[in-house]
């Protein structure tokens, strides 16, 4: 009898993770980080709901943090089996997790230097360089469509998932002792639109028992993303920020959308679609990675410059060192900074948003998807001031979005991809998605002619037999945290009762008035 246990990414998009167990073989698939509000990021400091050291082996799906962020940690707590993935994914990686470790490192630093002030013990990172190196040895490269045996009895294959470099869904075959009927399980990874630059559709065959899909997306389609209406729309929002004469700052993800935007920026510059002007990619890892894509343009698609000036434009600064870094910081007006995270959650994007965000000329240009609780989500949702660095910051530069970018397939592609591998006479399970984008997903399959019964909808850390004919859930494990914080957490709407209020007070002229709003308030809470 096998399981399947959600230990990640199942009511959220982050922290993907799960752990397969098969006579007694566990398989871990993915191991990503948590990102978002408070409560959900805390999940990346609790242990592990089972024993790392009881993991046989692991396969990655791909190189996103949110995938592969937390491999230091489970190693560092035990878990010695090989990683297979493809061989692009693994030389992203070697940036990519120490990046992650030098991050855990230098907040928990910060954490500690004010937890020494209140004279409270010291914590320790959840991984440090060191855990990411030992990691990285554990990666065992593989090629596409190519079958592999992982343990006895456990076959994999990896399909390009056209998600992003190295990108893969895991095909997974296992045969137990006593039945003739090998387990067929496919793990759809994070799938990729059919228009997306540097890569081919994603693929896979047919005929499994189970289906896991991503559903990112399960509840938007988009008919304005393709090659071309991207780089229209981009050249619009690009030309209208720099005739307002400030900087544009565009929160990127440093590794594929960071790529995508330089490819494209280089098109409109050649072109003399946008004005010449400075861009800068300020993102020590972007810049790593950057040079990971110039080793694979053999096996890219879709690249509209010579493949030896790619990312190679005049007028693109790559900055190395915090000083070039820093150097930025002295320009008022004119430059395009694309930085990293992505979620502005941490990393130099915060520098740069720091210096713009309150310049009325200056444009803040989101062109990915933002967490719920994350700086970036709470910037775009419109709030008139943020926290960045302790500081309070009015909120005066045009805060813009551009929805044609994306690395995943949106309803219709993920309905595509999903029909593609039917029929599967198991069921279907949907992870990787908000709730609400789950169910708008469910609601389409079963509208198709999937039996509504045969779609699950996991909740973190619940748990599955797969019998022959339909899975039995086993309740969640373990309640790490309440599924009602998922989204917003008292955290958060504690920040936003706060800004709420001093904006409120702020708008009253009458001292009176202020005085009776806080009296209500105050009733309200001995109330
Ligand atoms: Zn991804």
């Amino acid at each position: 009898m096998a399981t399947l246990s959600f230990y990640g990414a199942a009511g959220t998009v982050t922290g993907s993770s799960s752990l397969l167990e098969a006579g007694g073989r566990r398989i871990l698939i993915d191991c990503g980080m948590f990102q978002g509000n408070k409560t959900v990021s805390e999940l990346n400091e609790k242990p592990f709901p089972y024993d790392p050291s009881s993991v046989d082996c692991m396969v990655l799906t791909h190189a996103h943090i949110d995938h592969s962020g937390l491999i230091p940690k489970l190693v560092k707590q035990g878990f010695n089996g090989p990683i297979y993935t493809t061989e692009a994914t693994a030389d992203l990686l070697d940036f990519m997790l120490m990046d992650s470790a030098a991050i855990q490192e230098a907040e928990t630093q910060r954490t500690n230097r004010r937890r020494q002030r209140k004279g409270k013990k010291e914590i320790e990172p959840a991984y440090t360089k060191e855990d990411a190196e030992t990691a990285l040895k554990l990666l065992v490269p593989r090629e596409y469509e190519e079958r592999f045996e992982i343990l006895p009895d456990v076959q994999a294959r990896l399909w390009n998932a056209g998600h992003m470099l190295g990108s893969s869904s895991v095909d997974l075959k296992v045969s137990e002792p006593g039945t003739d009927h090998p387990l067929r399980i496919l793990f759809s990874g994070d799938i990729g639109p059919e228009e997306k630059a540097f890569h081919p559709e994603p693929d896979a065959p047919q005929g499994y028992d189970y289906l896991i899909c991503e559903s990112t997306y399960g509840d938007r389609d988009r008919d304005d993303y393709t090659l071309e209406g991207r780089r229209a729309a981009l050249k619009a929002e690009l030309n209208e920020a720099l005739s307002r004469g400030g900087n544009v700052v565009i929160p990127s993800f440093a590794v594929e959308r960071s790529q995508e935007l330089l490819h494209d920026i280089g098109v409109l510059l050649a072109n003399g679609d946008i004005p010449q002007t400075t861009v800068f990619l300020d993102s020590p890892l972007a810049s790593k990675v950057t040079k990971v894509f110039m080793q694979y343009t053999d096996d890219m698609a879709d690249i509209d410059v010579p493949a030896s000036e790619l990312f190679r434009h005049p007028s693109f600064k790559i900055t190395q060192t915090v000083d070039d870094s820093k150097a930025i910081n002295k320009i008022r007006g004119g430059a395009i900074i694309i930085s990293a995270s992505g979620m502005c959650t941490a990393g130099r994007i915060k520098h740069h948003l720091r210096n713009n965000i309150s310049r009325k000329d200056a444009t803040v240009l989101f062109v990915g998807y933002q967490a719920p609780g994350t700086l970036g989500s709470i910037i775009r949702s419109g709030a008139e001031e943020v926290r960045i660095h302790g500081r309070h910051l009015k909120v005066r530069a045009q805060i813009r979005s551009l929805g044609n970018y994306s690395a995943h397939a949106d309803q219709a592609e993920l309905l595509d991809w999903i029909f593609e591998r039917c029929p599967i006479p198991g069921s279907i399970f949907l992870n990787h998605g908000e709730d609400d984008a789950r169910a708008e997903l469910k609601r389409e399959i079963v509208k198709r002619g999937v039996e509504e019964g045969k779609v699950f909808l996991p909740t973190l850390d619940e748990r599955f037999e797969l019998t022959a004919g339909s899975p039995e859930s086993k309740g969640r494990a373990a309640q790490r945290i309440p599924m009602s914080q998922v989204t917003r957490d008292w955290q958060n709407e504690h920040a936003a009762l706060l800004i709420a209020l001093g904006q409120k007070l702020r708008s009253t002229e009458d001292p009176d008035a202020k005085k009776d709003l806080l009296a209500k308030l105050n009733d309200a809470l001995e109330g």
